[in-house]
């Protein structure tokens, strides 16, 4: 055994790990990185294909963003937040501020119609005003909870207890308010004791939905489905309910267009829009978690499957970098983690309204402040790292890359449905979910100690594509910078992986 793999299985403790299994074979030791490729301590190379956990965006080792990180690293890697601005963290809050709100562009000298915003400023009454750094996902969740929650106590009252309404599947992170918001049962309920209580909405699962009505088909089950959109009726019910107790939900938590660790769930097109139009109807706070979707994760538009190359190169489709921003809708919390610094460094950030920031000012012994903060809030190489990453996503190249992915993507994962072991095949942009069932004409699924995703996640690393199921549900999540040698090797190394399985 590799002397490093030695090391780790002697002192390393892995996270979602079943560490007796970890310590029963070599695990793999990655050594460097280039593009897609990942390369071991033995010279053996991998596809990447759930981009590092479904951070990288541009590829590993991307001279742009090495080059952004090695010029910040010559002058300061971090200074703290507490008490002191820094260079690059005001110039990412002032994008993210630009790049959130571009559904709104307000004109202004020198602004072309569909043209970038040159400067925050630029706009009227940004809806996201404020950006609030933490660390990861899970942190940005959790500053938006606190501050979610504050702020309701401080515009209904202090008596109010603010409750939460989140969807069935939800992850959100392992913190403990993060947790509260999760419903994965598998994951949540050792913590039980230590958590506060959240409702749970109707998540639109359509291919497992009591309410579709459809026989199962070789397509995806939102476009064959059946059904009178009795999941949004029951989401309105649970909103009215709960109004009717005099204490209307405070927040509304949702992963946009797609839920990625409750087995990438996609929404039925018009889903998000009902949904949350029914709870601002009630007045709840829009919690969106983009952890997962931003940054582009969720395409470039609806139709690029559609079209052809040649139409897609003449006519290049918007690049709205939010999933939130797809729809049209504007939350009052905007998650980010994850991409955020292209999957170079943990970083993330809380956008939020001025509302919500002007509900946290007064006096200093008033204690209005948001005593909320960790160390490395807005570290320096992070947020440099983060800039160059935006800088990458606005190119024509990185848009047309995008597209070219996410529609070949489609074309290839269609050859899939020949596999009987396939059910469902969930594509938003450039995610991908495959559910495995025992058998498609009945969606019987496996049960999770066959551990099937597992297994076949296990096959595609032999055949040198490295990726982690969600259960019963094989993700594919390449970064964008995927060769089409590359993602044709991913999908077949998944196609002959899922036709070995029993
Ligand atoms: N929200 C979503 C949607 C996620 O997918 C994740 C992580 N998979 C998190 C929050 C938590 O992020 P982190 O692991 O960076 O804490």
């Amino acid at each position: 055994m590799h002397p490093l793999a030695k090391l780790d299985q002697r002192f390393v403790w892995h996270p979602f790990t079943q560490m007796r299994d970890w310590q029963q074979r070599e695990p793999l030791v990655i050594a460097s990185g280039r593009g897609a490729v990942l390369r071991d301590v033995k010279g053996r190379e991998y596809l990447d294909a759930n981009a590092s956990i479904w951070t990288n965006l541009h590829g590993h080792q991307h001279p742009k963003i090495n080059a952004a990180i090695g010029r910040q690293l010559k002058k300061i890697s971090h200074s703290s937040a507490l008490g002191l601005a820094n260079e690059p963290a005001s110039l990412l809050a002032a994008r993210l501020i630009e790049i959130a709100n571009t559904r709104i562009p307000i004109p202004h000298p020198g602004h072309r119609a569909g043209g970038r915003l040159s400067s925050p400023f630029a706009m009227k009454n940004p809806s996201l005003a404020k950006v609030f750094f933490s660390d990861d996902g899970s942190t940005a969740l959790e500053v938006a909870l606190k501050l979610a929650y504050e702020f309701t106590r401080r515009t209904r009252g202090p008596q109010t207890r603010p409750q939460f309404l989140s969807l069935a599947g939800a992850y959100h992170g392992d913190t403990i308010g993060a947790v509260s918001l999760g419903h994965i049962d598998l994951f949540h309920q050792a913590y039980g004791g230590m958590l506060f209580a959240t409702d749970q909405a109707m998540a639109p699962y359509c291919y497992r939905c009591p309410f579709n009505q459809a026989k199962p088909e070789r397509a995806d089950a939102r476009k064959y489905r059946k059904c009178q959109w009795e999941c949004v009726g029951q989401v309105a019910k649970q909103f009215a309910a709960q109004t009717k107790k005099g204490n209307p939900y405070a927040g509304f938590v949702f992963e946009p267009l797609m839920q990625g660790a409750a087995g990438m769930i996609p929404q039925p097109s018009g889903w998000l829009t009902q949904v949350t139009q029914i709870a601002r109807s009630y007045g709840a706070l829009l919690i969106a978690d983009e952890v997962m979707t931003g940054f582009g994760r969720t395409g470039i538009s609806c139709h690029v499957g559609e079209k052809t190359m040649a139409q897609l190169a003449a006519n290049p489709p918007v690049a709205k970098l939010f999933a939130t921003q797809r729809v049209g809708i504007t939350p009052d919390f905007l998650c980010v983690a994850k991409g955020l610094t292209g999957g170079y460094l943990p970083m993330a950030a809380t956008l939020t309204t001025q509302r919500v920031f002007d509900a946290f000012l007064g006096k200093y012994e008033e204690f209005k402040t948001f005593f909320h903060g960790h160390s490395f809030t807005g570290n320096q190489l992070g947020a440099a790292a983060a800039l160059a990453s935006l800088d990458l996503l606005a190119t024509k190249t990185s848009v047309r890359q995008r597209a070219r992915l996410q529609k070949q993507l489609y074309t290839e994962l269609q050859t899939l449905w020949a596999l009987p072991t396939v059910g469902d095949i969930r594509q938003v942009g450039l995610v991908a979910g495959v559910e495995l069932v025992r058998n498609w004409r009945t969606r019987r699924p496996f049960a999770l100690r066959d551990r099937a995703g597992i297994r076949v996640c296990e096959a595609m690393a032999r055949r040198g594509v490295l990726t982690r199921p969600v259960g019963n549900v094989i993700v594919l999540m390449p970064p964008y910078c995927t060769t089409p040698e590359q993602l044709h090797q991913m999908v077949a190394a998944l196609a002959a992986s899922v036709a070995e399985l029993q």
